[in-house]
């Protein structure tokens, strides 16, 4: 028999989970996609059933024993082979999933509810204090699972394993602190420059019909990679993208009528999650193994598609002519350099969602380092909206009006949900970082854009990133794909080299 042969039940038992996961994935896009508001609370128990059972068989003891059997069948397998990865990373993800115990799992999904509900409340009166002792429930809990992994270095790598495995807050905080370094500055000298910048194009009161927004939207994801045969575009109030399998992506997007980026680089954003979920082998298919290897990579494929391709150019002179067919009374002026200054215009936003490409890392580096000080108890609770809005003013020169466009803005600490924040920036970084390698190897490729052409980058990224799935942790992943580890150069020179003309800064800021 060969090893193979021999990992058959563990196979199949990896491949029932993943089912049940892929249903319970279903479901949920069911959820925010298509179903009537009162069929919630069944769904919520239909949910909270299939988690239970999936969480018993990834934690059960025989698949232990699977494991093991199948570490020791290996014989040397190459590590970089389906088998070897299969086994090395299913490990990784037992072994962290048996050490928290069921209970622990239950009161903190228990506790994601009641503090969803609060946040919702406490956002609607403005008032801090009815989320408050949600908050300090969540972190007691937090520190309780972070009490599970009694190896770690530092409590928030515990944390930050959930989104980015094998990453280290010493290393976030390294990148984090050379970010903000030139962002802070850069951020000022372009505010101080003024509203220079004409993106009144992008906005006008019932502008932008959505069935115009709609068919425009599809024909430029066709030629991007979007194929009606194994993809689905609908409507969700949070946009999202999930891989139901690599022949069944499902990607969404939200229309206004009197503004038209909105959908429109929502779009984009979520097909490029759509193409990573699309990429992976069809042999990792029904495996843990088939997907993104984190989310910070996932970011990256969503922010490249959504800027630095669709913000970029060449981009903006393919599509400008269907724009002034779409919308003729919005874009009959207008000329490809217009349109590329105002998609990338820069305002120093209050609410993350909304922020621009030069200031958006800024509002991530103040949740990545208020949630390590929460997590450590460093943070009086009832200060955290003045400390919140005291950094706002530090980072991005701006007064916060309100605990509802400051602290409370954000649904993930209510959920539970913290950790995830600095995968939204290491997605622009790591962006970045992968933009030049591709760029270095195919070197027209802008002229390509301009043409309308993005298959080569497509498939460019298949080869490097999207085949592999999970089979390789993210830092290994990063020195494969863009040939050395995380760096935060590419980033800086990117938005430099991109915003520097735009708001006329001379060269070496
Ligand atoms: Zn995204």
């Amino acid at each position: 028999m060969n090893s193979t042969d021999r990992l058959q039940p563990l196979r199949t038992a990896l491949a029932e989970i993943t089912d049940l996961a892929t249903a319970q994935a279903n479901l949920h896009w069911d959820y925010q996609v298509v179903m009537p508001p009162r069929g919630a609370a069944l769904r919520a128990e239909e949910l909270a059933t299939l988690e239970t059972i999936i969480h018993e068989r990834a934690t059960a003891p025989a698949l232990g024993t699977l494991l093991d059997e199948a570490a020791d069948n290996l014989n040397g397998a190459d590590p970089e082979s389906d088998d070897a990865s299969l086994v090395r990373v299913s490990k990784r993800d037992y072994d962290k999933a048996v050490r928290v115990p069921g209970e622990l799992r239950s009161e903190m999904a228990r506790a994601g509810a009641l503090g969803h509900e609060a946040w919702v409340e406490a956002r609607k009166q403005k008032d801090w204090a009815i989320f408050q002792p949600h908050l300090a429930n969540m972190l007691e809990l937090k520190r309780r699972y972070v009490d599970c992994f009694p190896d770690v270095d530092d409590p928030y790598d515990a944390l930050l394993d959930d989104y980015e495995p094998g990453m280290k807050t010493s290393e976030v905080a390294r990148v984090f602190e050379q970010l903000k370094a030139e962002l802070v500055p850069f951020v000022a000298a372009i505010t101080a420059k003024g509203d220079v910048v004409d993106a009144s194009c992008l906005h006008g009161a019932g502008a932008f019909p959505r069935e115009r927004q709609e068919a425009l939207i599809r024909r430029v994801l066709s030629r991007i990679g979007f194929d009606p045969a194994g993809w689905r575009l609908d409507v969700a109030v949070h946009p999202f993208a999930t891989g139901l399998g690599s022949q069944d992506i499902r990607i969404t997007t939200r229309y206004d009528e009197s503004h038209l980026a909105g959908a429109f680089f929502g779009a984009l954003h979520e097909c490029g999650h759509g193409l990573y979920e699309a990429g992976s082998d069809p042999a990792l298919e029904r495996t843990p193994l088939r997907g993104g290897t984190s989310l910070g990579l996932h970011e990256s494929q969503s922010r490249m598609w959504e800027n630095l391709v669709g913000r970029g150019r060449p981009f903006a002179g393919w599509v400008l002519p269907q724009l002034q067919e779409a919308f003729p009374a919005k874009f009959g002026d207008l000329d490809a350099d217009g349109l590329y200054r105002a998609v990338n215009r820069v305002e120093r936003s209050l609410i993350r969602v909304e922020s621009d490409e030069a200031t958006y890392c800024l509002h991530v580096i103040l949740r990545f380092e208020l949630e390590q000080d929460m997590l450590a108890g460093k943070v009086d609770l009832d200060e955290l909206p003045e400390i919140w809005n005291e950094r706002m003013r530090d980072y991005l020169g701006i007064e916060v009006p309100d605990v509802a466009q400051g602290v409370l803005q954000d649904v993930h600490w209510s959920e539970g949900i913290i950790g995830y924040f600095p995968t939204y920036a290491l997605g622009n970084v790591i962006a970045a970082q992968i933009w030049a390698a591709v760029r270095s190897e195919e070197p027209d490729l802008d002229d390509r854009f301009a043409h309308g052409e993005f298959g080569p980058l497509r498939d460019w990224l298949r080869d490097r990133l999207h085949r592999h799935g999970r089979k390789f942790l993210p830092a290994e992943m990063i020195e494969r794909v863009a040939g050395r580890p995380l760096d935060v150069a590419p980033y800086i020179s990117y938005l430099k080299g991109k915003f520097g003309p735009i708001y006329g800064l001379a060269a070496d800021r």
